[in-house]
């Protein structure tokens, strides 16, 4: 199985099907529907790898009458073997990417459903903390900062939606002379809801050019 679709593909590709899935739930008028599942089709069609039966099969389990949102989350689990998912990091990696911080709290890896995830985020509660993991120029950077408890409606850095957001403060080395300058985001709460938002990397990739520590 080749894995091409990415993980902002995939979000991309789930909302455009539960979109879909809520236009034949409320949409009557069956021209209408027919137009918005022939631009489904095609868009999704431009996502997915060509040729290959997974596609044919997900693409034809679209084309039903009524689609309903349990065969729509069914349908999605079937492109699962074809996203290249985050990596599961180790201990020793994650402590390699966030040196100065001692006592690090690891992720619940379990719970992750890294074929969501295009970066990693996960919060240490007890010490108000975050820590983001993400690509940047083609390696993994480790992003932490303090992450304050309150959380408010707002637009998230990363991934651009409106949601449940709290600040973040990058703890970040400003440059040779050994100080900390904190610059403050709002960003989602939830890293995995983030994850499911985000479907353009760009902003994500501008977010870390903001925050990631200088290297001296
Ligand atoms: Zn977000």
């Amino acid at each position: 199985m080749q894995q091409t679709i990415t993980t902002y593909e995939y979000s991309t590709i789930t909302q455009q099907v539960n979109h879909l899935a809520s236009v034949e739930r409320s949409v009557n008028d069956p021209q209408i529907r027919a137009v918005i599942l022939a631009t489904t089709l095609e868009q999704l069609t431009s996502l997915l790898p060509s040729a290959d039966p997974l596609t044919e099969t997900f693409l034809a389990g679209l084309q039903v009458e009524h689609l309903s949102r349990a065969r729509a989350t069914q349908l999605l689990e079937t492109l699962i073997p074809m996203i290249m998912p985050f990596p599961q990091l180790t201990p020793k990696q994650l402590t390699k990417l966030f040196r100065k911080v001692k006592k690090l709290k690891q992720p619940a890896w379990p719970e992750l459903k890294r074929y969501e995830m295009t970066y990693l985020g996960w919060n240490d509660g007890g010490n108000q903390k975050k820590y983001l993991v993400a690509p940047y120029h083609d390696h993994l950077i480790g992003i932490q900062g303090e992450f304050s408890p309150q959380t408010v409606k707002g637009v998230c850095a990363i991934c651009q939606t409106i949601g449940n957001v709290a600040l973040f403060l990058a703890t970040t080395k400003s440059s040779g002379l050994g100080t900390y300058t904190k610059k403050g985001n709002y960003i989602c709460r939830d890293s995995g809801q983030c994850n499911r938002q985000l479907t353009d990397p760009q902003a994500l990739t501008d977010f870390l050019t903001v925050v990631q520590p200088k290297r001296n």
